[in-house]
């Protein structure tokens, strides 16, 4: 069993007062703990059958790009508000004060795909619930959330109720 946790730099009081940041930049740097990582996210994948992997922005990107050459899927960046050229389906979520939205190509997903979603961190789960939502709109199956880091005490999985959700490390 590897331990990646290792590689995770948790900052404290980033980006603001009571958040305990985690930092995968110290991960992604280590040449080991890149394929490691790689290595695992395709073991919990390879079984699908995926059309699509979404990567959020922008950590999801990273991997989510990866993941997808490596089972042969198509990549689909959601991002946020007014970074996408064409049309798009638009979702708003609620965070601790305000809102903020998630944006996605129309022609990302067609009807009936099979999509994997990749990010790197599952805390609340806002933001992955809000992609699920893009999914829905456009038609397509989410068959699993894949994250580097859960934070179980804050419940995300609550809000992906039905879903198979991986996640490598958990805090
Ligand atoms: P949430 O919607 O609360 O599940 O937050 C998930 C999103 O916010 C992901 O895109 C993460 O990159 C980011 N995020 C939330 N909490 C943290 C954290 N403690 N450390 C690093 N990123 C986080």
């Amino acid at each position: 069993m590897s331990n990646l946790e290792q590689y995770i730099r948790t900052v404290n009081d980033y980006p603001k007062k009571g958040i305990s940041f985690k930092d995968i930049t110290t991960l992604l740097k280590d040449a080991n703990a890149l394929q490691l990582t790689g290595k695992e996210l395709f073991e919990n994948a390879k079984h699908l059958q995926v059309d699509k992997v979404i990567g959020i922005e922008s950590r999801g990107f990273m991997y989510g790009l990866w993941l997808a050459m490596q089972i042969n899927a198509g990549f689909v960046p959601v991002r946020k508000p007014n970074k996408l050229p064409s049309e798009v389906f638009r979702q708003e979520y609620q965070l601790e004060y305000g809102v903020d939205t998630l944006e996605m190509h129309v022609d990302a997903i067609q009807k009936g795909d099979k999509v994997l979603v990749h990010d790197d961190v599952l805390a609340t789960g806002g933001t992955a619930e809000a992609v699920s939502k893009l999914v829905e709109k456009a038609g397509g199956e989410i068959v699993q959330f894949s994250f580097l880091i859960e934070i179980p005490f804050l419940n995300g999985r609550s809000k992906l109720d039905g879903y198979e959700i991986k996640s490598l490390i958990q805090y």
